[in-house]
């Protein structure tokens, strides 16, 4: 079986002080988790993270990255700089930058195939918006975004992680049902075992109003492989509750 990841997305929260309580909070209750464990935290403070993390079973991440290798970008941060502050995973494609920053499809794929070169485990986001569902397009929504990516990362062997993340479910307390979790995750599970050539290294995760009441059902589901956890990973006793519901 897979092992599972559980990935806080603290988004753009935080600052020296919280983010060292926070961490210092984790660290203290973490314990060996049977999961892997990591934070994603806003470019400025991967610094202090690497620091207060390194050598921890904690890992830690970017929350976005450029599709660009290096040059005239102002305010990009590249996969190489991500790489010498210890990152293991960046977020590309979550529907926040889709939404408010205009990320297309080719751009979130370049974006993963950047990270994978530079040995970065993407976690690339996918999930559809309510008008969306309520058009019965979930499917077709997510599996042209997965598409995209895929095609672009197909004859690669490292990790990859996909996140379900319906938009409806975002910042809003509304959760998918583990069922209707479930539903959308065996939908992706197929894809990759169709096209690409490592299945088992890629782990489907959920995210949307995931806490600590409602983790444990959803991590029950066979094709659900972790959590990516926005405002429940901002309070350490949460996000640790995640964490022990993840096995
Ligand atoms: P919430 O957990 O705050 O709903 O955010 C989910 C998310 O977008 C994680 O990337």
């Amino acid at each position: 079986t897979i092992k599972k990841l559980i990935a806080g997305n603290w988004k753009m929260n935080g600052g020296l002080a919280a983010n060292e309580a926070l961490l210092r909070a984790l660290l203290t209750g973490v314990g060996q988790p049977s999961a892997d464990v990591a934070v994603c935290a806003p470019a400025p403070y991967l610094a202090q993270v690497q620091g207060l993390l390194a050598g921890s079973p904690i890992d830690w991440g970017a929350q976005d990255m450029s599709a660009h290798e290096q040059g005239a970008y102002t305010g990009e941060v590249s996969a190489a700089m991500l790489k010498d502050f210890g990152c293991r995973y960046a977020i590309v494609g979550h529907s926040e930058r889709r939404q408010y920053h205009g990320e297309t499809d080719a751009l979130v794929a370049a974006k993963a195939q950047r990270a994978l070169a530079a040995g970065i485990t993407p976690i690339v986001c996918v999930g559809e918006t309510l008008v969306e569902r309520e058009a019965e397009q979930t499917e077709a929504v997510v599996k042209r975004q997965l598409a995209a990516v895929i095609h672009a990362v197909a004859h690669c062997t490292s990790e990859i992680v996909v996140a379900y993340e319906p938009v409806w479910a975002i910042g809003t307390g509304k959760t998918a049902t583990p069922e209707q979790a479930q539903q959308v995750h065996a939908v992706l599970r197929a894809q990759l075992a169709a096209a690409t050539s490592h299945p088992e290294r890629v782990r489907i995760l959920y995210g949307g109003s995931m806490n600590a009441a409602n983790a444990a059902s959803l991590l029950a589901q066979p094709d659900i492989d972790g959590g990516l956890i926005g405002g429940a990973s901002l309070k350490a006793p949460d996000f640790l509750q995640i964490v022990a519901a993840a096995h």
